[in-house]
């Protein structure tokens, strides 16, 4: 029914920089769950990019753990601080994809590379999915002391987001050595803004738009409801509107289209969870991000799932 346009170039595990964002109080309440599930499926890809020691974070990830020294708030210079060293450690190590994700998401690998296989990554791709329904706008302060208007668009960085290494390399006047933090600072916007504006309003790329990142600022549970995804795929022609399909073939266009998602969240919206909906393996109570029963339906040969 839906035909992936062919690779544009081949890519592996081995050719992709994954950032983790986190924070020392979110190591054994958000990172040990990634830990288990989508990071033990690709640790020689993934960065985790902190704020303080932890003996047994580092245990678990040796180099991988990357303490940024930044400030542990909250703040527009603390989330950009980490940012910024994201983007310098991907630079020197070399690799053909740069992707930052929060440590509230699942990253499903195989669909990412599937993804990213469509593109080269020396074309300039900055590729997620848009917070906002229209470009965001912010006062730049010029040299002269003038304010101008700009306007562009930019991923939510809670639903993860890559860039091309062809683009990345462009970006460095904005955002390397120390200069991200700077440029955040003259739009006085967060991280991903930050991104998006670099990107956007100072390189003239456009932002490609991806339906397959999720952030918990989306209903969840949505991504994995079946007639949703039907009429998303009526809606963008993919599916003609009177095909009939045997119950067999629904399922297995539903269970396709879950397991092509390539990030996940989980969230509160007004002390309801916000996640996706799936029977799975596990109980709300044992899975209550359902990380884990998306991961054995992705990984059943996983040791601690229930066997088949
Ligand atoms: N975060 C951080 N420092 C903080 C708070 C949060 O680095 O002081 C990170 C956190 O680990 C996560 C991201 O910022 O990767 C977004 O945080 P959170 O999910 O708590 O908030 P949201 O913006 O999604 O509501
Ligand atoms: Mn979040």
């Amino acid at each position: 029914i839906i035909t992936p346009p062919p690779p544009v170039e081949h890519l592996s595990q081995a050719d992709l920089f994954i950032a983790v964002k986190t924070t020392g109080r979110y190591h054994r309440s958000r990172l040990e769950l990634l830990l288990d599930t989508w990071i033990s499926r690709s640790p020689q890809q993934t960065y985790v990019f902190t704020d303080g020691d932890d003996d047994w974070l580092r245990k678990r990830m040796g180099t991988h753990l990357i303490n940024t020294n930044c400030s542990a708030a909250h703040s527009r210079q603390a989330l950009s601080c980490k940012m910024a060293l994201e983007y310098d450690t991907f630079l020197i190590y070399g690799k053909k994809w740069f992707c930052h994700v929060d440590d509230d998401n699942y990253l499903n690998i195989g669909s990412l590379l599937k993804l990213l296989s469509q593109y080269s990554h020396t074309q300039d791709i900055y590729i997620g999915r848009p917070s906002l329904e229209r470009p965001i706008e912010a006062t730049e302060m010029l040299d002269t002391k003038e304010m101008k208007q700009v306007h562009f668009w930019f991923a939510t960085g809670g639903a993860g987001f890559c860039l091309s290494r062809g683009l990345a390399l462009k970006m460095k006047p904005w955002a390397s050595d120390g200069a991200f933090m700077a440029t955040a600072e003259h739009i006085r916007l967060p991280d991903d803004c930050t991104v998006g504006y670099i990107v956007e309003a100072q390189l003239g790329v456009s932002l490609t738009r991806s339906a397959l990142f999720h952030s918990h600022l989306e209903n969840l549970g949505l991504v994995s409801d079946i007639k949703n995804q039907v009429h998303t795929l009526i809606q963008t022609d993919s599916l003609l509107p009177n095909t009939v399909l045997g119950v067999k073939s629904v399922i297995k266009v539903v269970s396709l289209l879950f397991t092509n998602q390539v990030t996940l969240s989980y969230g509160t919206v007004e002390s309801r969870r916000n996640t996706v909906n799936l029977k799975g393996s596990f109980s709300a109570n044992d899975d209550p991000t359902r990380f884990r029963s998306v991961h054995c339906l992705l990984y059943p040969d996983t040791s601690w799932c229930p066997s088949l």
